[in-house]
């Protein structure tokens, strides 16, 4: 039940979310497992094996993992514990990620043998409210109480560096043997004129709103701003996505971005690629956004604006300087091949460091550090396989090199290519938009990248991460039994394609030969 609730203002990137957060039910349990109102920080111990900044996914992942193993581990964090993930970013997107997705369903009853229900629209409220409870839900695994039970000393503020062996946070030095930065990552604020004045949604705000947009401009058609446009739309807002580049996604594959395109315009949402926003004001209460495309110059109202234009390191005010850790701000806390900073003590992972900017690649990094920082590991991170996926309708994942990338390091490809329309669970499901692209060294079964479009492609690139990271290679893949029908059966068809390309003329008359005697 609603006690009572803040209003959800659009706020500048460096306010807090919890300062916006609905205190609801849910709201005040998330509070009461990610930060305790009432939480004592507790008397630091003489010194720690591992001091830990920041409590997002990586910072997580390492206190659990090296207090499990036995290490002294203090876990600061100035916000909220599950850091972006948990908050504002994987949980909460995923959550009304799915609602949406019914209400297209819904929409789209027919396709599926079933009538449309006569109101199918979307009431965003219970969305939001859901969405809330989820991520209320979730939050218990992070609380500080359970981390102190597992081992891990939690202070909740501000940390900063006293040296290059301590750090200081709520008037305590806390003094460490190593240190982990995993401060995560905040949204670029675009450099925009009037956009501040005028008031924007940011991925810290946009999951505090309790009331729909009518009318939402969605800056950016990166993977945060195509998935938010998509939910949004379904969910019933009017959602005008504006992207510079000429595609979606643009480190994706041309097709697979083509493909998004298609379905985010089939949605309704009204699409501006090759586009800029140059100016904002307000006007009676509405956003006027100035929009350049080409030569084109034209202007839209909106209700409220979401940026979703990359992610800026979180490095200043930590006094890295005073540690020795050289950092760069828009590249983040600079590191080695062992996740190691400038100051030899001192390790990074996460957002604060990465390229790759997700809750697997945090986690992966955390591990890595554990090892090389508290057993002498020599664990690097170019070893990591990396797949990603964005999370819209149908999910576009991929995992190791694209086309052009092997081109560039001139190794020969050869590709193979299934169609889901292909694939019968596809077909039955009425999902059969899509392919699973699955590119080879030529001449060899060796698993160089590949990209999944489909509506469970974030569940199928696991397969070929395993296959990858493994060294298994295609031909294997053709030999394990898929259940059917799966949509994942995919795999084992590019593999089968694969393997008809080695019945040579020779083996195919040997073969037949055989045959007729
Ligand atoms: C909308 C959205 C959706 C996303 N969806 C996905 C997804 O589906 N899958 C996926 O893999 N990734 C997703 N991500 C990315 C994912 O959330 C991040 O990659 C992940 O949270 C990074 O973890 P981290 O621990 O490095 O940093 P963060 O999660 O950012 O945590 C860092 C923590 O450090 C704290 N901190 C910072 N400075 C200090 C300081 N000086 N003192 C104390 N504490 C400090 C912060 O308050 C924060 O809690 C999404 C991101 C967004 C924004």
């Amino acid at each position: 039940m609603s006690l009572f609730f803040q209003k959800a203002n659009p706020m500048q990137h460096d306010e807090l979310p919890h300062r916006t957060l609905p205190i609801d039910h849910d709201g005040l349990t998330l509070l009461d497992n990610v930060h305790p109102p009432a939480w004592q920080n507790p008397k630091p111990a003489d010194s720690y094996n591992l001091v830990i900044v920041g409590a997002g996914p990586a910072g997580l992942v390492a206190a659990r993992a090296a207090a499990a193993l036995g290490a002294k581990v203090a876990l600061i964090e100035r916000n909220l514990i599950g850091g972006d993930c948990l908050n504002v970013g994987c949980v909460p997107s995923k959550a009304i990620i799915r609602t949406s997705r019914l209400y297209a369903e819904m929409r789209n009853a027919e396709n599926f043998g079933a009538r449309v229900p006569s109101d199918a629209s979307a009431d965003f409220s219970i969305a939001m409210e859901r969405m809330r409870r989820i991520r209320a839900h979730i939050s218990r695994g992070d609380s500080p109480r359970r981390l102190s039970a597992e081992g891990v000393d939690v202070y909740f503020g501000e940390a900063r560096f006293a040296g290059p062996g301590a750090v200081a946070v709520d008037g305590k030095a806390l003094r460490f043997k190593k240190a982990l930065i995993a401060t995560g990552a905040r949204p670029r604020t675009p450099s925009c004129p009037g956009l501040a004045e005028a008031g924007y949604l940011t991925n810290e705000s946009v999951f505090n709103l309790l009331e729909r947009p009518q009318r939402l401009l969605v800056i950016g058609g990166g993977p945060l701003g195509c998935e938010l446009a998509q939910a949004f739309c379904r969910l019933g807002s009017h959602v005008i996505i504006a992207q510079m580049k000429p595609t979606f996604l643009p480190k994706e594959e041309r097709d697979a971005a083509q493909i998004l395109s298609d379905a985010l315009t089939r949605d309704g949402v009204e699409i501006h690629l090759n586009t800029e926003v140059i100016a904002v004001r307000t006007e009676g209460g509405q956003k006027i956004a100035d929009l350049v495309s080409d030569d084109n110059k034209f202007s839209i109202s909106v209700d409220e604006i979401l940026t979703g234009t990359g992610r800026t390191p979180n490095v200043e005010g930590m006094n890295l300087e005073a540690a020795g850790v050289q950092y760069d701000t828009a590249t983040g806390v600079l590191v080695n091949d062992f996740l190691q900073t400038t100051n030899a003590r001192i390790y990074a992972a996460g957002d604060v460091c990465l390229k790759h900017k997700f809750t697997h690649t945090a986690d992966a990094s955390a591990r890595i550090v554990v090892q090389n920082a508290l057993f002498l590991g020599r664990k690097r991170l170019t070893a990591l396989t990396i797949p990603w996926c964005t999370y819209t309708d149908p999910e576009i994942a991929h995992v190791g090199l694209y086309v052009r990338e092997a081109r560039e390091k001139a190794i020969p490809v050869k590709t193979f290519t299934i169609l889901m329309h292909d694939v019968d669970r596809a077909v039955t499901d009425g999902e059969d938009e899509g392919f699973v692209k699955i590119h080879l060294r030529e001449g060899t079964d060796r698993i160089l990248g590949a990209t999944v479009v489909a509506r469970h492609a974030g569940e199928m690139i696991n397969g070929l991460s395993l296959a990858i990271s493994s060294g298994i290679g295609l031909r294997a893949l053709a030999r394990v039994i898929h259940t059917y029908p799966t949509q994942a059966e995919a795999i084992k068809m590019a593999a089968d394609a694969y393997n008809r390309t080695r019945l040579t003329p020779t083996l195919k008359s040997l073969s037949r030969r055989w045959l007729a005697w």
